[in-house]
């Protein structure tokens, strides 16, 4: 599959609802007007592709996300796979690592639902804080195995930016091409030796917690970004804001899709990181990964 070219956010949700887990309904995503209205304001802004790593069991709606699509002229790429527990639908526990992975395999070959739109990435799949599940480990296998039969990217979510490392282990022990894997959301370790540490296994790293200083503050982000560019290693790092709430939308007084765009990177554009590493983070390393 071939991106558009353009800044291309990494691992965001159009929808998403873990309202029955969390007991909130806020974590409900599916504010079709405001999220139009938010996309159309991202494509002004140069972005032309967006990952939706939605996927089974996490309220996943391929028909809302054609509509943003279409009015927005963003174009949304589709993920297969589960997310990680207490996430996980019923058939996680019920079938092997082998038929989950058969069921992510039609995803990708033959499309979603029903729908013919076909999932071009695998995730996001995850594990907890400090640790692997089994449950969450027989995931990230059959999500190994999808990608050994389709060649399609791997996208992770780790909880605060833990266990990453671990879930490397696990694609070793089954071969993958870590140049197809992205571990997520490793900002919010905080810690820049751990991120460093993942790069130099030969994965992508993403930073795409952009703007939940509740966790970690922009300014430790931008000296750990820093870090990285200064050892010419912005090849390997994409970004996104990881949108998973209706508060989080702007009309809900939230941040927005366009705050990594309108905040974020002026930010650290001011505090010296150059537009050749900004452009590599936006845009050239997703293009490579789908390539
Ligand atoms: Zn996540």
């Amino acid at each position: 599959m071939k991106l558009k070219d353009g800044v291309t956010y990494m691992h965001e949700h159009i929808t998403i609802d873990l309202s029955g887990v969390k007991k909130d309904l806020d974590c409900r995503l599916d504010v079709m007007e405001d999220t139009i209205e938010e996309f159309k304001a991202l494509k002004k802004l140069g972005v032309e592709n967006l990952v939706d790593v939605t996927n089974r069991g996490m309220g996943r709606n391929i028909d809302f996300a054609l509509k943003v699509q279409e009015e927005s002229g963003i174009n949304v790429i589709f993920s297969t796979g589960y997310y990680k527990e207490p996430f996980l639908p019923e058939e996680v526990y019920k079938l092997s690592e082998k038929e989950l992975s058969k069921i992510m395999v039609e995803e990708i070959l033959y499309g979603i639902d029903g729908s013919g739109v076909k999932a071009e990435i695998i995730g996001e799949v995850g594990t907890s804080k400090d640790t692997v599940t089994p449950i969450e480990k027989k995931v990230i296998i059959a999500a190994a195995m999808t990608h050994i039969e389709t060649g399609k990217p791997i996208t992770t979510h780790t909880t605060l930016g833990t266990s990453g490392l671990e879930q490397i282990n696990i694609f070793n022990e089954y071969k993958i091409d870590l140049d197809k894997v992205i571990i997520g959301h490793v900002d919010l370790s905080g810690d820049i030796d751990y991120i460093l540490r993942l790069i130099d296994k030969g994965v992508y790293v993403a930073f795409d917690t952009i703007g939940k200083i509740n966790y970690m503050s922009e300014e430790r982000r931008l000296e750990m970004l820093k870090e990285i560019c200064n050892r010419g290693l912005s090849e390997r790092v994409v970004m996104s804001v990881d949108i998973t709430r209706k508060s989080h939308l702007k009309h809900r007084g939230g941040i927005g899709y366009s705050y990594l765009l309108n905040s974020f990177i002026p930010y650290i554009k001011e505090n010296g990181i150059s537009e050749q590493n900004i452009n590599n983070m936006l845009r050239n390393n997703p293009q490579k990964i789908f390539k």
